[in-house]
C-alpha cells in the first residue's frame, strides 16, 4: 500500500503523539479488511510530534470516539484521489457507547442492553457525566 496515494478513504491527522494506537483500537480498525496505516511520531510544525491514521476505504468512522480521544484532530476525506473535505470535530456533546459507567449501582451495570450515554458537562476540563446516575467519567481512557 502506498500510503500517500489513497483513492477513496480517510486520513485522521494531528493526533497527539502516542494516541494513534488508542484510536486504532477504539475504532476497531484492526477488524477491517482494507489497508490501514498508522504513522507514529511524524514531525509536525504545530505540535512537534503527531500520529496519523490512514484508512484506504470509504467507510464510516465513529466521529464521537475520535472527538473524545483527540478533539483537535483534522479529518480529511479523500474521494477519487482528491481531498474533498477537511473538517475538525471537537469534543462530542453526547457520547454513546464510547466509555462505560463505572458506578456499580448504575442502571447500566444491571441492564446490559442499555446504551452507555454520557453528556459533556465542561468542555474545557473534558468532564463527562453518565446521563443515568450522574457519575463523572474518568477523564482518560
Ligand atoms: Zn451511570
Amino acid at each position: 500500500m502506498n500510503i500517500d496515494s489513497i483513492k477513496n478513504g480517510i486520513v485522521i491527522d494531528h493526533i497527539p503523539a502516542g494516541r494513534g494506537m488508542t484510536l486504532y483500537d477504539l475504532l476497531g480498525l484492526g477488524k477491517l479488511d482494507c489497508p490501514v496505516a498508522i504513522i507514529k511520531n511524524a514531525n509536525s510544525s504545530a505540535m512537534g510530534k503527531k500520529d496519523i491514521i490512514k484508512i484506504d476505504a470509504d467507510i464510516p468512522v465513529n466521529l464521537d470516539i475520535i472527538g473524545y480521544v483527540a478533539p483537535n484532530v483534522t479529518i480529511n476525506i479523500i474521494r477519487d484521489g482528491v481531498l474533498c473535505e477537511k473538517r475538525s470535530i471537537g469534543l462530542p456533546k453526547i457520547l454513546k457507547n464510547v466509555i462505560r459507567c463505572k458506578n456499580p449501582r448504575c442502571i447500566t451495570s444491571t441492564e446490559q442492553e442499555l446504551d452507555h450515554v454520557f453528556r459533556l458537562e465542561n468542555a474545557e476540563e473534558k468532564i463527562y457525566r453518565c446521563v443515568y446516575c450522574d457519575t463523572k467519567a474518568s477523564s482518560d481512557s
